[in-house]
Formats: structure tokens, C-alpha cells, sequence
């Protein structure tokens, strides 16, 4: 955030709080603005969910139902007190959101929106149909909020409570999403294939934004509860979902101030619709829902990123923004701990009859090879001979159909790319896989995730920022390395395809890799920029590391590179020395002929 940006958030929280103090303030909007911030709270999770993780969720009505439901029957049945029942709503939302995520996001796109809804619509009839939640009559006599003499009765009061819950949630959302689990969640939008080559478990990181999500959720419904007094089914069926959707997509679900706006246009729109169109249509009915739905229709169509957006260009105009600055900030942060390097020139991998089958297709065939540490080896034949899919059956990403791989003596064949990350492969992609929108630097420090441990819950309390330091002194000084320093705040996709390649090398480094895989790693770059590529992977040579490269610049290829192998057609046709290798007449019939 600017600082721009941040005088403006403390202006808004200013008059959030001031303008119920004023005298001519009517009543009735400050339980408006109540609504607006219990809204909030929701929308806020869907930016994680939806706008962050990319997950869709037709279901959150149903976690405020679990928070509002769970204070509704504890304080009236039980007689317990709304400060203990607080815990007890945030933790049963948490784990039914746990429960109900580790058994649907096992799904993806729109069957997970579908199961949802399902989800949704079960509970909703559950509780209108079970004795347990006193059927659609509802559970009423829920006690107001006290605290050290404040009567939360009053609506002001009132108020002032959901405003602090909501500040509260921002500072830790954005907490969360600026730390080692945030930016594993945020690394799911850039594709699970990528995130998982870092080591980041992606299934566990969309668990962690649905919960997340369900928690801020269940928050708003135990206020609800209160601030109703009683609860029945209506409020939380899949109307409202849709509704919370609404809000989020309306104002932008990339921006947590997108959830804020998207709430407030809403509820005020709500308020106001259901007042207006029946005197207007002169019956009675839902008929805001029609608007809404025009509503939405017309912002996926003209501004698919909500309003916010639109709003933030207006003030950046207005306001003049301090560039950020493109050097690292000093730090005194101790350097994390590397890992144990081979002895130069030991066995570092050994790929044994290779062999990778697409249906009738046999993209790898038999292929075998040894890297040794501290060699560069180039990996090289024309397009579709198999290189790519070869660096897929090292890395785990594919499974292999048939053959041995063992690195550092062990086999790796069979296991998952989290695995093969934690024992020191990293690589780049052919096709770049970076977070598009995430800052350059983010996106490196993400290939520190397996060198680093911090938790949601360190996370949302700053517990980690020790660690996170030392995360970003290292994100930094590979960024140097590839000699992107200046592009650090610039988001990914802001830069040319060539130095996006470089930013995934700088991310591979971060890993502290024993072996880096590079595929085609030259492409779209300058000719200075790949002079100073090449020597940088002189440089790491030195420093005992083992490369493996697919590249189709020669030039590039020969001068640096101590072996090569050639693969056509997915086998193996000839291995040896780049001189030799020029000189050979099948290799130069096959590939080199055309290249040259
Ligand atoms: P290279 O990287 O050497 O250009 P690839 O390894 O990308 O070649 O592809 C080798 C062959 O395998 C090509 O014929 C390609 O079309 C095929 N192939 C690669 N990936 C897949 C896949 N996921 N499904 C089916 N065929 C694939
Ligand atoms: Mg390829």
C-alpha cells in the first residue's frame, strides 16, 4: 500500500467513526451501517476465497447461519455467555468450513461453485427442519452484548463493535496475505502446477482460504445474532450467498477496499431498492433481486475487476504517488541456513530408461543420462522431441510410464513434485508460470516456501517477521543476480516475456537448489541480457551447482555448456562433448542442420 493509499484508509476509518457522532446523523442509517460492516466481514473472505485463491463459493451464507445458529442455541439453551460463545461460533465455523472444504475442494471450478450450493441449501433446510434449530420458527431471546457496562443493545454501541471486528479483520487479512502462507494462496492463481514445484502444497493452501473464509463468516453471524436477538433460516440461505457474492464481485474481489465498496453499494441498494420498487410497481415482491441481477450482469460485462478499481484511478489521479523505491531496504537479516552441496563432480541424478506414453504418443523413449555436480549439461533436439515432458518426469510434475530416476542415489520416480522440491530440484517453465498481478519480489520469495515455516496464525500476528526478513534479503539478492533489481514492485506481468524468464530463475535460486532445470531459458531475451545470463550461470557452475538446460540458441549452447544430449523424436540420439557433438552427421541431419 502507498502511502497515498494508507492517508486515505485512515481518513475513511476517521469518518467511519465520527460521522455517527454527528448530531444530524439519523438513527436509522447507523444500523445501516451495521449491516454494511456484518456484509463486510463476509465479502472481505470471499476476496481471499474468490478474488485471492480463485475459489468460488456459493456457500457463505451458510457459515454466518453457523456462527449466528451456534451463539442462537448456546446463550438461549445453555445460558452461556456471548464473550464465550465467541470462540466457540469462530471455532465450529472454522471446522465445519474445514470439514466441508477437505471433502469438496478436492473439486475444481464449477463443480466446486455446484457442491457449494448444495451444501448451502442442505443446511438451510436442516435448520428449517429440525427441532434441534427450532424448525423456521427460529431461535428468538438472544441476549444483547455487554461488556464492562456497555449495553451493545444500542445501536451506536452496536456499531462501534462491528467496526472494531471489521478493522481487526482487515489488519489480519492483510497480514495473512502478506506472509510465506499468504503468498502459497495467492501463488494458486499462477496455477497449482508451479506452486507445487515449490514445494507449496496447493490443496492444503485452498483448505486455508476456505476457512479462512468461513471463519470471517461465522464473526458475522455471531454479531448478527446479537444484533437481532433471534435467528431463523431465512438470512442464511443460498439467496444471501449469492448476494455476499454479489458484493464482492460488484466492488472488486481483488481488493480487500473492492469488499468494503461492494458492501455498502449492496446494502444501501438493498435497503433502498425494497422500499422504492413496490410503491413504484405498485405490488409487492423481491423485485430488487431482478436489479441485482441486471446489476451484475452489467459489471462482469464492463468491469469484470468491480469498481473498486475504477475508484483507486480516480484518486491516484488526484493524488500525486510516491514511487517506491527499487532498491532493498538495509538488511540485518542473518542469511537462511543452505543446504549441504555434493562434492563437485558426484553423481547428482541418473535417469534410466525413461519413457513417457501420451495415449499412442511415446513423448520420452528410453531415454537415459547422468548429471554430475557442477557440470552444465545442455538438453537439446528440435521442438516435440521430448525435452520439456523430460523435465516434467524429473521434476514430478508428470508421472513417468516406465524407468528409474535417482537423485542423490535416491529414486525419485513416483514422487510428487512438493517432494522432489524439498530435496533440491527447482526449474523453470517453458511456458512462464508466474502470479500474474503479484509483485516481482513476491513472486521470488515464493521459492523460499520450503526454507521457511511460518503459519497462518504467525502470520495473521506478525509472528514471522523475523523469518519474512530473511525471506526477502534473499528474494532481493537473487533478484540482483538475474539483474532485475528495478522490476522488483513492478506485478509480473509487466514485464517482457525474456525478463519473466529471469524472474523464474531468480525464484528457482531462492529454493537453494542442488539441481536447477532451465527450459529454454534465453528465449525473447536481448543479446546483452543473454551474455549476462550465461555468465551468471558460469558463476553458479562455480559455485558447485548442477544445471540442466533445454536451449535452441547454439551459440548459447556450446560456449557454455560441458555436455550435451540430443533427443528427436523422444529418443536418445547421440550424448558427448558440444564439439563433438557439432561434428556429428546424425545430430546435424536431424536437428543442428536446420538450427544453423
Ligand atoms: P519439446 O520440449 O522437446 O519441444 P515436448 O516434451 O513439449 O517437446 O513434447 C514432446 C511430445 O509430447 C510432443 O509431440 C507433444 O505434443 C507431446 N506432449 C507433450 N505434453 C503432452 C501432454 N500433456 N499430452 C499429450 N501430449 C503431450
Ligand atoms: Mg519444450
Amino acid at each position: 500500500m502507498s502511502a497515498s493509499h494508507r492517508i486515505a484508509a485512515l481518513v475513511l476509518l476517521a469518518a467511519a467513526i465520527l460521522a455517527p457522532l454527528l448530531p444530524a446523523f439519523p438513527p436509522f442509517w447507523i444500523t445501516l451501517l451495521s449491516y454494511i460492516g456484518l456484509s463486510s466481514l463476509v465479502a472481505l473472505g470471499l476476496v481471499v476465497l474468490v478474488g485471492v485463491a480463485g475459489l468460488t463459493s456459493f456457500g457463505q451464507a451458510m457459515f454466518v447461519g453457523f456462527g449466528a445458529y451456534t451463539t442462537a442455541i448456546l446463550t438461549t439453551r445453555y445460558g452461556l455467555s456471548p464473550w464465550l460463545t465467541l470462540p466457540v461460533a469462530l471455532l465450529v465455523s472454522g471446522l465445519l468450513a474445514w470439514g466441508i472444504g477437505a471433502i469438496t475442494l478436492r473439486l475444481k471450478g464449477h463443480y466446486l461453485a455446484i457442491a457449494t450450493i448444495a451444501w448451502n441449501v442442505s443446511f438451510y433446510y436442516l435448520a428449517g427442519n429440525l427441532d434441534f434449530f427450532q424448525r423456521n420458527d427460529g431461535i428468538s431471546g438472544i441476549p444483547a452484548i455487554t461488556l464492562f457496562g456497555i449495553d451493545f443493545a444500542d445501536s451506536l454501541n452496536f456499531y462501534w463493535l462491528v467496526l472494531f471486528c471489521l478493522v481487526l479483520a482487515i489488519v489480519l487479512t492483510r497480514n495473512l496475505l502478506d506472509s510465506r502462507p499468504g503468498r502459497a494462496v495467492r501463488a494458486l492463481r499462477g496455477g497449482a502446477l508451479a506452486a507445487e514445484s515449490f514445494g507449496v502444497n496447493t490443496y492444503k493452501a485452498r483448505v486455508l482460504a476456505f476457512v479462512y473464509a468461513g471463519i470471517l463468516a461465522g464473526l458475522s453471524g455471531w454479531l448478527y445474532a446479537h444484533l437481532q436477538r433471534a435467528v431463523n433460516p431465512s438470512p442464511f440461505g443460498i439467496n444471501m450467498s449469492i448476494d455476499y457474492l454479489l458484493m464482492a464481485v460488484a466492488g472488486g474481489v481483488h481488493n480487500i477496499g473492492g469488499a468494503l465498496l461492494g458492501a455498502a453499494i449492496v446494502t444501501i441498494l438493498r435497503d433502498q431498492l425494497q422500499t422504492m420498487l413496490p410503491w413504484l410497481l405498485n405490488a409487492q415482491g423481491n423485485f430488487e433481486t431482478i436489479v441485482f441481477g441486471a446489476l451484475l450482469i452489467l459489471i462482469l460485462q464492463f468491469s469484470p475487476r468491480g469498481l473498486w478499481p475504477h475508484l483507486m484511478r480516480l484518486f491516484d489521479r488526484l493524488m500525486p504517488k510516491a514511487a517506491e523505491p527499487a532498491v532493498p531496504p538495509a538488511s540485518e537479516a542473518p542469511p537462511l541456513p543452505l543446504r549441504q552441496q555434493p562434492d563437485r563432480g558426484a553423481e547428482v541424478l541418473r535417469a534410466t530408461e525413461l519413457r513417457k506414453q501420451f495415449g499412442g504418443l511415446v513423448a520420452v523413449d528410453n531415454v537415459g543420462f547422468q548429471l554430475n555436480a557442477g557440470e552444465v549439461v545442455g538438453l537439446i533436439g528440435p521442438n516435440g522431441a521430448g525435452k520439456s515432458t523430460t523435465f516434467n518426469l524429473l521434476t514430478g510434475v508428470l508421472p513417468a510410464t516406465r524407468g528409474s530416476v535417482l537423485f542423490l542415489k535416491d529414486e525419485i520416480c513416483g514422487r510428487t513434485a512438493r517432494h522432489i522440491a524439498t530435496l533440491g530440484i527447482a526449474r523453470t517453465f517453458q511456458h512462464v508460470k508466474l502470479v500474474h498481478g503479484m509483485s516481482v519480489l513476491d513472486n521470488v520469495a515464493l521459492g523460499a516456501h520450503l526454507r521457511a515455516s511460518a503459519g497462518p496464525v504467525q502470520a495473521a500476528l506478525l509472528l514471522d517477521k523475523a523469518e519474512e526478513a530473511r525471506i526477502f534479503a534473499l528474494a532481493w539478492q537473487q533478484l540482483h543476480r538475474v539483474g532485475l533489481a528495478h522490476c522488483a514492485h513492478l506485478a509480473a506481468d509487466e514485464l517482457s516475456l525474456g525478463q519473466q524468464r529471469l524472474v523464474e530463475i531468480a525464484r528457482a535460486l531462492c529454493l537453494d537448489p542442488v539441481l536447477l532445470l532451465l527450459d529454454e531459458p534465453a528465449a525473447g531475451l536481448r543479446h546483452l541480457e543473454k551474455a549476462a545470463l550465461a555468465k551468471l550461470l558460469d558463476k553458479l557452475r562455480q559455485e558447485g551447482m548442477t544445471i540442466l538446460l533445454v536451449e535452441h540458441d547454439m551459440d548459447f549452447v556450446m560456449n557454455l555448456t560441458d555436455r550435451l544430449v540430443v533427443m528427436n523424436f523422444g529418443a536418445e540420439l547421440a550424448q558427448g562433448r558440444p564439439k563433438d557433438i557439432q561434428g556429428n552427421p546424425a545430430v546435424i541431419d536431424a536437428y543442428l542442420g536446420t538450427a544453423a
